[in-house]
Protein backbone atom coordinates (compact mmCIF):
# COMPACT_ATOMS: atom_id res chain seq x y z
CA UNK A 1 0.00 0.00 0.00
CA UNK A 2 1.39 3.40 -0.47
CA UNK A 3 -0.28 6.01 1.27
CA UNK A 4 2.26 8.48 3.07
CA UNK A 5 4.82 10.79 1.40
CA UNK A 6 7.15 8.49 2.79
CA UNK A 7 5.75 5.24 0.91
CA UNK A 8 6.23 7.40 -2.52
CA UNK A 9 9.46 8.32 -1.39
CA UNK A 10 10.62 4.84 -0.32
CA UNK A 11 9.40 4.25 -4.21
CA UNK A 12 11.52 6.78 -5.61
CA UNK A 13 14.20 6.48 -4.13
CA UNK A 14 14.56 2.35 -4.77
CA UNK A 15 17.56 0.98 -6.54
CA UNK A 16 15.94 0.50 -10.21
CA UNK A 17 16.13 -3.45 -9.95
CA UNK A 18 14.38 -3.52 -6.97
CA UNK A 19 11.87 -1.46 -8.76
CA UNK A 20 11.43 -3.11 -11.68
CA UNK A 21 11.00 -6.19 -9.55
CA UNK A 22 8.68 -5.17 -6.63
CA UNK A 23 6.65 -2.33 -7.96
CA UNK A 24 6.42 -2.52 -11.63
CA UNK A 25 4.30 -6.00 -11.69
CA UNK A 26 1.56 -4.54 -9.58
CA UNK A 27 1.47 -1.08 -11.67
CA UNK A 28 1.13 -3.14 -14.67
CA UNK A 29 -1.53 -5.71 -12.95
CA UNK A 30 -3.39 -2.02 -11.97
CA UNK A 31 -3.25 -0.98 -14.97
CA UNK A 32 -4.61 -4.73 -16.59
CA UNK A 33 -7.48 -4.64 -14.12
CA UNK A 34 -8.97 -1.46 -14.76
CA UNK A 35 -8.51 -1.44 -18.41
CA UNK A 36 -7.59 -5.22 -19.35
CA UNK A 37 -4.94 -5.03 -22.70
CA UNK A 38 -6.96 -1.34 -23.97
CA UNK A 39 -4.91 1.93 -24.69
CA UNK A 40 -6.89 4.97 -25.26
CA UNK A 41 -6.21 6.59 -28.84
CA UNK A 42 -7.39 10.40 -28.57
CA UNK A 43 -7.67 12.83 -31.14
CA UNK A 44 -6.00 15.94 -30.62
CA UNK A 45 -5.53 19.25 -32.08
CA UNK A 46 -3.69 22.79 -31.11
CA UNK A 47 -5.11 25.56 -32.67
CA UNK A 48 -2.81 28.31 -31.44
CA UNK A 49 0.45 27.79 -31.18
CA UNK A 50 0.75 31.59 -29.87
CA UNK A 51 1.15 32.33 -26.09
CA UNK A 52 1.72 35.84 -24.27
CA UNK A 53 3.12 33.69 -21.32
CA UNK A 54 7.16 33.33 -20.80
CA UNK A 55 7.54 29.76 -18.69
CA UNK A 56 11.07 28.97 -18.85
CA UNK A 57 10.61 25.40 -19.74
CA UNK A 58 8.57 25.59 -22.26
CA UNK A 59 9.71 25.70 -26.60
CA UNK A 60 6.11 28.07 -26.99
CA UNK A 61 6.86 30.91 -24.72
CA UNK A 62 6.36 34.63 -26.58
CA UNK A 63 9.98 35.13 -26.28
CA UNK A 64 10.96 32.63 -29.04
CA UNK A 65 10.96 34.55 -31.44
CA UNK A 66 12.33 31.54 -33.76
CA UNK A 67 9.21 29.60 -33.69
CA UNK A 68 6.99 30.12 -36.48
CA UNK A 69 3.39 30.92 -35.06
CA UNK A 70 -0.08 29.97 -36.49
CA UNK A 71 -4.12 30.04 -35.32
CA UNK A 72 -6.38 27.92 -36.87
CA UNK A 73 -9.75 28.86 -37.82
CA UNK A 74 -12.70 27.56 -35.79
CA UNK A 75 -14.31 26.42 -38.69
CA UNK A 76 -11.61 24.53 -39.69
CA UNK A 77 -10.86 23.26 -36.11
CA UNK A 78 -14.69 21.93 -36.12
CA UNK A 79 -13.77 20.38 -39.74
CA UNK A 80 -10.74 18.64 -38.85
CA UNK A 81 -12.37 16.92 -35.20
CA UNK A 82 -15.89 16.44 -36.78
CA UNK A 83 -13.84 14.40 -39.53
CA UNK A 84 -12.29 12.29 -36.68
CA UNK A 85 -15.62 11.92 -34.72
CA UNK A 86 -16.86 10.23 -38.39
CA UNK A 87 -13.95 8.11 -37.95
CA UNK A 88 -14.98 6.78 -34.60
CA UNK A 89 -13.10 9.16 -32.25
CA UNK A 90 -15.13 9.64 -29.04
CA UNK A 91 -12.44 11.63 -27.50
CA UNK A 92 -10.76 14.89 -28.42
CA UNK A 93 -7.61 17.19 -26.84
CA UNK A 94 -8.06 20.99 -27.33
CA UNK A 95 -4.76 22.36 -26.87
CA UNK A 96 -3.27 25.72 -27.19
CA UNK A 97 -1.02 28.37 -25.89
CA UNK A 98 -2.24 31.35 -23.68
CA UNK A 99 -3.95 33.41 -26.86
CA UNK A 100 -5.49 36.68 -25.91
CA UNK A 101 -6.27 36.99 -29.40
CA UNK A 102 -7.70 33.85 -30.47
CA UNK A 103 -11.76 34.16 -29.69
CA UNK A 104 -13.44 32.75 -26.95
CA UNK A 105 -16.84 33.37 -28.40
CA UNK A 106 -14.92 30.85 -31.44
CA UNK A 107 -13.47 28.27 -28.85
CA UNK A 108 -17.06 27.86 -27.57
CA UNK A 109 -18.18 27.21 -31.35
CA UNK A 110 -15.65 24.24 -31.41
CA UNK A 111 -17.03 22.95 -28.21
CA UNK A 112 -20.74 22.70 -29.27
CA UNK A 113 -19.89 21.08 -32.46
CA UNK A 114 -17.32 18.67 -30.62
CA UNK A 115 -20.45 18.11 -27.92
CA UNK A 116 -22.98 17.70 -31.13
CA UNK A 117 -20.22 15.05 -32.83
CA UNK A 118 -21.19 12.90 -29.70
CA UNK A 119 -17.34 13.67 -28.20
CA UNK A 120 -15.75 13.74 -25.07
CA UNK A 121 -14.13 16.91 -24.83
CA UNK A 122 -11.08 18.00 -22.88
CA UNK A 123 -8.79 21.40 -23.04
CA UNK A 124 -5.91 23.19 -22.14
CA UNK A 125 -6.11 26.59 -23.05
CA UNK A 126 -4.45 28.01 -19.75
CA UNK A 127 -5.89 29.86 -16.95
CA UNK A 128 -9.15 31.49 -17.38
CA UNK A 129 -11.36 34.08 -15.03
CA UNK A 130 -14.66 31.52 -13.54
CA UNK A 131 -17.06 32.37 -15.93
CA UNK A 132 -14.95 31.85 -19.22
CA UNK A 133 -14.85 28.21 -17.66
CA UNK A 134 -18.55 28.17 -16.54
CA UNK A 135 -18.95 29.29 -20.05
CA UNK A 136 -17.09 26.34 -21.69
CA UNK A 137 -18.76 23.62 -19.32
CA UNK A 138 -22.31 25.15 -20.43
CA UNK A 139 -20.54 24.78 -23.98
CA UNK A 140 -20.09 21.07 -23.20
CA UNK A 141 -16.72 20.84 -21.95
CA UNK A 142 -16.25 18.10 -20.10
CA UNK A 143 -12.64 18.15 -18.62
CA UNK A 144 -10.33 20.60 -18.53
CA UNK A 145 -6.40 20.57 -18.14
CA UNK A 146 -4.57 22.87 -15.83
CA UNK A 147 -1.11 21.45 -14.85
CA UNK A 148 0.49 22.94 -11.77
CA UNK A 149 3.53 21.79 -12.92
CA UNK A 150 5.48 22.15 -9.70
CA UNK A 151 3.99 22.28 -6.14
CA UNK A 152 6.74 23.97 -4.54
CA UNK A 153 5.10 27.75 -4.77
CA UNK A 154 8.24 29.48 -4.81
CA UNK A 155 10.25 27.14 -7.50
CA UNK A 156 6.78 27.60 -9.51
CA UNK A 157 6.81 31.35 -9.29
CA UNK A 158 10.35 31.15 -10.77
CA UNK A 159 9.53 29.16 -13.47
CA UNK A 160 6.37 30.26 -14.72
CA UNK A 161 7.12 34.55 -14.31
CA UNK A 162 3.76 35.26 -16.21
CA UNK A 163 1.58 33.85 -13.34
CA UNK A 164 1.98 32.41 -9.87
CA UNK A 165 1.31 29.92 -7.82
CA UNK A 166 -1.45 31.19 -5.70
CA UNK A 167 -3.17 32.04 -8.89
CA UNK A 168 -2.85 28.70 -11.00
CA UNK A 169 -4.18 26.91 -7.99
CA UNK A 170 -7.40 29.00 -7.67
CA UNK A 171 -7.99 28.11 -11.40
CA UNK A 172 -7.99 24.29 -10.21
CA UNK A 173 -10.25 24.86 -7.42
CA UNK A 174 -12.53 26.69 -9.72
CA UNK A 175 -12.60 23.98 -12.27
CA UNK A 176 -13.14 21.62 -9.73
CA UNK A 177 -15.59 23.94 -8.14
CA UNK A 178 -17.53 24.09 -11.64
CA UNK A 179 -17.73 20.01 -11.36
CA UNK A 180 -15.60 19.71 -14.73
CA UNK A 181 -13.23 16.87 -14.86
CA UNK A 182 -9.53 18.25 -13.97
CA UNK A 183 -6.44 16.91 -15.48
CA UNK A 184 -3.52 17.92 -13.78
CA UNK A 185 0.04 16.92 -12.61
CA UNK A 186 3.76 18.15 -12.67
CA UNK A 187 6.98 18.18 -14.80
CA UNK A 188 8.85 14.87 -13.78
CA UNK A 189 12.79 16.39 -12.63
CA UNK A 190 12.59 19.39 -13.88
CA UNK A 191 16.02 21.48 -12.83
CA UNK A 192 16.35 21.70 -9.13
CA UNK A 193 13.61 19.66 -8.18
CA UNK A 194 14.40 17.10 -5.43
CA UNK A 195 13.28 13.95 -4.77
CA UNK A 196 11.04 15.29 -1.70
CA UNK A 197 9.25 17.63 -3.99
CA UNK A 198 8.50 15.16 -6.75
CA UNK A 199 6.33 13.05 -3.91
CA UNK A 200 4.75 16.29 -2.79
CA UNK A 201 3.82 16.76 -6.78
CA UNK A 202 2.42 12.85 -6.48
CA UNK A 203 0.40 13.95 -3.19
CA UNK A 204 -1.27 17.04 -5.03
CA UNK A 205 -2.10 15.02 -7.59
CA UNK A 206 -3.96 12.44 -5.11
CA UNK A 207 -5.81 15.51 -3.23
CA UNK A 208 -6.83 17.02 -6.03
CA UNK A 209 -8.93 13.93 -7.43
CA UNK A 210 -7.61 14.13 -11.55
CA UNK A 211 -9.23 12.29 -13.75
CA UNK A 212 -5.88 12.35 -16.33
CA UNK A 213 -2.03 13.13 -15.25
CA UNK A 214 -0.77 14.67 -18.10
CA UNK A 215 2.65 14.04 -16.96
CA UNK A 216 6.04 14.47 -18.76
CA UNK A 217 9.94 14.70 -17.99
CA UNK A 218 11.48 17.49 -18.02
CA UNK A 219 13.20 18.09 -21.76
CA UNK A 220 15.48 21.07 -22.55
CA UNK A 221 13.78 22.94 -25.27
CA UNK A 222 15.86 25.24 -27.90
CA UNK A 223 15.30 29.01 -27.04
CA UNK A 224 14.63 28.82 -23.69
CA UNK A 225 16.37 30.61 -20.73
CA UNK A 226 16.94 26.47 -19.33
CA UNK A 227 18.64 24.92 -22.49
CA UNK A 228 21.83 25.42 -22.33
CA UNK A 229 22.33 24.73 -18.58
CA UNK A 230 20.07 22.18 -17.82
CA UNK A 231 20.09 18.10 -18.28
CA UNK A 232 16.65 16.25 -19.24
CA UNK A 233 14.48 14.53 -16.35
CA UNK A 234 15.43 11.26 -16.08
CA UNK A 235 13.76 8.24 -17.22
CA UNK A 236 13.81 6.03 -14.16
CA UNK A 237 12.04 8.80 -12.15
CA UNK A 238 8.59 9.00 -15.20
CA UNK A 239 8.53 5.22 -14.74
CA UNK A 240 8.44 5.23 -10.78
CA UNK A 241 5.92 8.65 -10.93
CA UNK A 242 3.73 6.70 -13.74
CA UNK A 243 3.94 3.51 -11.53
CA UNK A 244 2.65 5.26 -8.33
CA UNK A 245 0.17 6.92 -10.01
CA UNK A 246 -1.29 4.44 -11.74
CA UNK A 247 -1.12 2.27 -7.51
CA UNK A 248 -2.70 4.87 -5.85
CA UNK A 249 -5.21 6.17 -8.28
CA UNK A 250 -5.78 3.15 -10.67
CA UNK A 251 -8.95 4.65 -12.56
CA UNK A 252 -7.27 7.87 -14.14
CA UNK A 253 -5.81 7.84 -17.25
CA UNK A 254 -2.02 8.31 -17.72
CA UNK A 255 -0.09 10.08 -20.90
CA UNK A 256 1.95 7.15 -22.53
CA UNK A 257 3.04 9.06 -25.68
CA UNK A 258 6.53 9.74 -23.35
CA UNK A 259 9.97 9.76 -24.40
CA UNK A 260 12.55 7.48 -24.12
CA UNK A 261 16.22 7.57 -24.73
CA UNK A 262 16.58 8.60 -27.84
CA UNK A 263 15.16 12.26 -27.98
CA UNK A 264 15.52 12.72 -31.83
CA UNK A 265 12.61 10.32 -31.92
CA UNK A 266 10.44 12.19 -29.38
CA UNK A 267 7.20 11.06 -28.20
CA UNK A 268 6.97 8.30 -31.10
CA UNK A 269 9.60 6.40 -29.96
CA UNK A 270 7.51 2.80 -29.91
CA UNK A 271 9.51 1.26 -27.07
CA UNK A 272 9.36 3.76 -25.38
CA UNK A 273 5.53 4.49 -25.14
CA UNK A 274 5.50 0.72 -24.32
CA UNK A 275 7.85 1.21 -21.24
CA UNK A 276 5.37 3.64 -20.03
CA UNK A 277 2.45 1.27 -20.56
CA UNK A 278 4.34 -1.68 -18.68
CA UNK A 279 4.85 1.27 -15.91
CA UNK A 280 0.87 1.84 -15.85
CA UNK A 281 0.36 4.45 -18.67
CA UNK A 282 -2.65 4.37 -21.04
CA UNK A 283 -3.11 7.27 -23.09
CA UNK A 284 -2.19 7.76 -26.76
CA UNK A 285 -2.81 11.07 -29.07
CA UNK A 286 -3.87 11.46 -32.90
CA UNK A 287 -2.67 14.87 -33.77
CA UNK A 288 -5.05 15.95 -36.37
CA UNK A 289 -2.76 19.06 -37.49
CA UNK A 290 -1.58 19.00 -40.51
CA UNK A 291 1.78 18.08 -40.69
CA UNK A 292 3.61 21.58 -41.28
CA UNK A 293 1.55 22.86 -38.79
CA UNK A 294 2.05 20.08 -36.07
CA UNK A 295 5.73 20.43 -36.14
CA UNK A 296 5.54 24.56 -35.08
CA UNK A 297 3.29 23.08 -32.03
CA UNK A 298 5.82 22.42 -29.57
CA UNK A 299 6.53 22.99 -26.41
CA UNK A 300 9.22 20.57 -26.43
CA UNK A 301 11.52 19.99 -29.78
CA UNK A 302 11.08 16.85 -30.73
CA UNK A 303 7.58 15.95 -30.29
CA UNK A 304 6.79 14.20 -33.16
CA UNK A 305 3.36 14.21 -34.63
CA UNK A 306 1.26 10.33 -34.26
CA UNK A 307 -1.63 9.35 -35.27
CA UNK A 308 -3.53 5.89 -36.22
CA UNK A 309 -0.54 4.33 -37.76
CA UNK A 310 1.69 4.94 -34.77
CA UNK A 311 -0.96 3.26 -32.19
CA UNK A 312 -1.28 0.14 -35.03
CA UNK A 313 2.06 -0.49 -34.96
CA UNK A 314 2.61 -0.20 -31.00
CA UNK A 315 -0.71 -2.74 -31.14
CA UNK A 316 0.56 -5.19 -33.23
CA UNK A 317 4.18 -5.26 -31.89
CA UNK A 318 2.97 -5.02 -28.04
CA UNK A 319 -0.18 -6.63 -28.26
CA UNK A 320 -2.46 -3.69 -27.05
CA UNK A 321 -5.70 -2.88 -28.03
CA UNK A 322 -6.36 0.10 -29.02
CA UNK A 323 -9.98 1.99 -28.09
CA UNK A 324 -10.60 5.35 -29.23
CA UNK A 325 -13.19 5.50 -26.11
CA UNK A 326 -12.26 4.21 -22.83
S1 LIG B 1 3.72 26.17 -20.86
FE1 LIG B 1 1.77 26.87 -21.79
S2 LIG B 1 1.45 28.89 -20.85
FE2 LIG B 1 3.62 28.42 -20.52
S3 LIG B 1 4.69 29.34 -22.27
FE3 LIG B 1 4.21 27.21 -22.83
S4 LIG B 1 2.30 27.29 -23.95
FE4 LIG B 1 2.52 29.23 -22.82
Amino acid sequence: MIETKQDILDILNMPEEAFARDVLPNAQRAREAQFGNRILLSAMIGYTNVCKNQCLYCGMRAGNSALKRFRIAPEDVIALGTNAAAHGYKRIFLIAGEDPKYGFDGLLEIVRAFKDAGMFVSLACGEFERARYEALKAAGADEYVLKFEMSDPESFNRMNPSTTFARRMEAIETIRALGLMLASGNIIDWPGQTVSELADDILLMKRLGISWAPVIPYLPALNTPLFETHHRGRLELLYKEIAILRLIMPEIRITAQQPGADLKKGLADPEANDAAIRAGANLLFYDLLPDPLAADFRVIDERHITGPKHAEALSERFGYEIDTNI
